[in-house]
């Protein structure tokens, strides 16, 4: 069920919709006829998918954790920092763009760089750790996508 791993999310800043949103803006360009609902019901799959909830659960306990500043050192101290060899983060959001195949690899190294939407919104902090949050949306963003090109081959 996706609605534990959607109420994790909201309660960390980020809605279906954000989601739905990155999804739209990087296949709408490939697919003229591609509206909200089919990138909703690709996101809804995606999050629906144990591998990928697994995925969610063990990086936002991270982040959260570290926000509580609980973690044992040297992590606490890493993730807090946001250190930039740190990249076990993005090792954990591949896992899950990689359930759809390679295309995902493209829009997964695509948003890195241009931090769409919500992304660049958790990717300036305040007081919160979104280490691991903003390359799990990417993520999911990322295997919506591929989700939708796999399904309108031409
Ligand atoms: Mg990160």
């Amino acid at each position: 069920m996706h609605e534990t791993v959607v109420a994790l999310l909201e309660q960390r800043g980020v809605t279906v919709d954000d989601i739905v949103e990155i999804v739209y803006t990087l296949q709408k360009p490939y697919h003229p006829n591609l509206g909200p609902d089919e990138c909703k019901e690709s996101v809804i799959r995606v999050l629906g998918k144990r591998e990928v909830q697994y995925a969610l659960y063990t990086g936002i306990t991270l982040d959260i954790l570290a926000e509580q500043k609980r973690l044992p050192e040297p992590l606490q101290s890493i993730l807090q920092a946001d250190e930039p060899l740190y990249g076990v983060d993005e090792i954990l959001a591949l896992g899950i763009t990689n359930v759809y195949g390679s295309i995902g690899l493209t829009s997964f190294g695509y948003l890195d760089k241009e931090k769409l939407g919500i992304i660049s919104k958790l990717n300036k902090k305040g007081n919160s750790v979104h280490v691991f949050l903003d390359d799990l949306v990417a993520g999911v963003a990322a295997a919506a996508s591929a989700r939708i090109a796999h399904r309108n081959k031409p």
